[in-house]
């Protein structure tokens, strides 16, 4: 597509990015290897939890309707073991967690009780129920515990091992290969040459793809030459569901990524409409092995923009590929305006710091937005966006997408 034709909105070139994405094959693994995994079946209780009615407190387990009476304590009841049933006109000695014996209903804790010599005393009506936690309050057997599609972190992993359970059906983690094209790019370690610039993009970009819930595969530099970029291009399809590059898609540039992924694909090209970030390559390429197709996504040089796509584009592409709703969708918040700001023809996404405040939250712009200060996304919180041809004062509530894991 030639400079000068009208720019495309980022919902159209991700329309067009996860247009036919099929969810990955699942596999079975460990609970203990499960975090940041994505549930491929959802998963129905067996178990009620809690498994019996318990104490939630340390006190005395009775039938409400002897409340007032002077009660003997005729058992102790420590969480783990099994109680005997309760005669009425008795109490139980019951700790936290403790099972409520059978003939008891509710439990008084310690400190509203008088002790008259063995005796206790309880004051006043208590009802039935009271500090007793029911057997399947938490999860009842047979409810559905976890949907398909979710992400596993820690209150998740938790609830499957209530369940007693120790395996999990998951995705298949997205497999990506990461190619940082560029004769100047260098790896650090290595010595720096003049006109040459440290690869920032494949360490940032490794730690958002795995945070991202993919695994990166392969991961090369490229440079500036048409064989090295159809090698490498080829191999990493054979090895990987998404290849995603970083440089040389700007228009009109002599470049080899576009015009090789072209000759042994698919390859469409963008000029979309924001800020940063304007050129993206999306394509196919073939697979020769296992037959079938890697995505291709390249993204722009520039650490910010390489760093808005990854949250912009990336983010999404896993989410389809995991089946995860929470994944494939940012965040969004509505947040105050600490800055003003005006666009032209593209959205902005503004790196923006959020500061929690009792009047609500208020964004701070990082001052200098330039696609290649770095700098402006570590501490952003969030991408503040501005409509194309929009205009916001300081004090304006601005759409936020919050840059959180799910
Ligand atoms: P390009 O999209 O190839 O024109 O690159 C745009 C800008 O980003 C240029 O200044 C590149 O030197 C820079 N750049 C490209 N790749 C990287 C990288 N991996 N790390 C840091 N800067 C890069
Ligand atoms: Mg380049």
């Amino acid at each position: 597509m030639a400079d000068g034709n009208p720019l495309q909105s980022v919902e159209a070139a991700l329309a067009a990015l996860l247009a036919d994405v099929a969810p990955l094959d699942a596999e079975r693994i460990e609970c203990d290897r499960a975090a940041g995994r994505v549930l491929a079946e959802a998963v129905t209780a067996t178990l009620d939890v809690p498994p019996f009615d318990n104490s939630a407190m340390d006190g005395y387990a009775l039938h409400h309707a002897d409340a007032g009476q002077a009660l003997p304590v005729t058992q102790r009841i420590t969480a783990g073991t099994s109680p005997s049933p309760l005669p009425r006109g008795e109490c139980a000695r019951i700790f936290t967690g403790g099972e409520i014996p059978p003939g008891a209903d509710c439990v008084v804790m310690q400190e509203a009780v008088t002790l008259i010599e063995e005796n206790v005393q309880v004051t006043g009506d208590i009802p039935a129920g009271n500090n007793v936690r029911r057997r399947g309050r938490d999860v009842a057997a047979g409810a559905p515990l976890l949907p398909a599609g979710q992400w596993l972190e820690a209150a998740a992993l938790g609830h499957l091992a209530g369940q007693g359970i120790t395996t999990v059906t998951v995705r298949r983690r997205p497999r990506v290969a990461l190619l940082s094209t560029g004769d100047e790019i260098v790896a650090p370690g290595e010595p720096l040459g003049p006109g040459q610039i440290y690869n920032s993009n494949r360490p940032m970009l490794e730690r958002l793809l795995t945070r991202f819930g993919a695994e990166v595969v392969m991961q090369a530099a490229v440079p500036d030459s048409a064989n090295e970029t159809r090698r490498l291009l080829r191999q990493a399809a054979e090895c990987a569901d998404v290849v995603v590059t970083t440089g040389g898609v700007s228009v009109g540039e002599a470049d080899h990524v576009k015009a090789a992924v072209g000759e042994l694909g698919q390859l469409d090209l963008w000029r979309i409409a924001m800020r940063p970030g304007k050129p993206l390559a999306l394509g196919r390429l073939p697979r020769r092995g296992e037959g079938g197709e890697a995505r291709f996504v390249g993204l722009p040089g520039n650490p910010v923009s390489t760093f808005v796509g990854a949250w912009l584009f990336l983010r999404p592409l896993l989410g389809a590929l995991l089946d995860c709703p929470k994944l494939a969708k940012l965040p969004t918040l509505t947040a105050r305006a600490a800055f003003a700001a005006e666009t032209g023809p593209r959205r902005h996404f503004l790196r923006v710091r959020l500061e929690f405040g009792p009047e609500g939250i208020l964004a701070h712009a990082f001052r200098d937005q330039n696609s290649a200060v770095l700098a402006s996304c570590i501490e952003a919180d969030a991408l503040a966006v501005i409509a194309e041809h929009g205009r916001v004062k300081e004090g304006d509530a601005v759409h936020c997408l919050w840059l959180q894991l799910p």
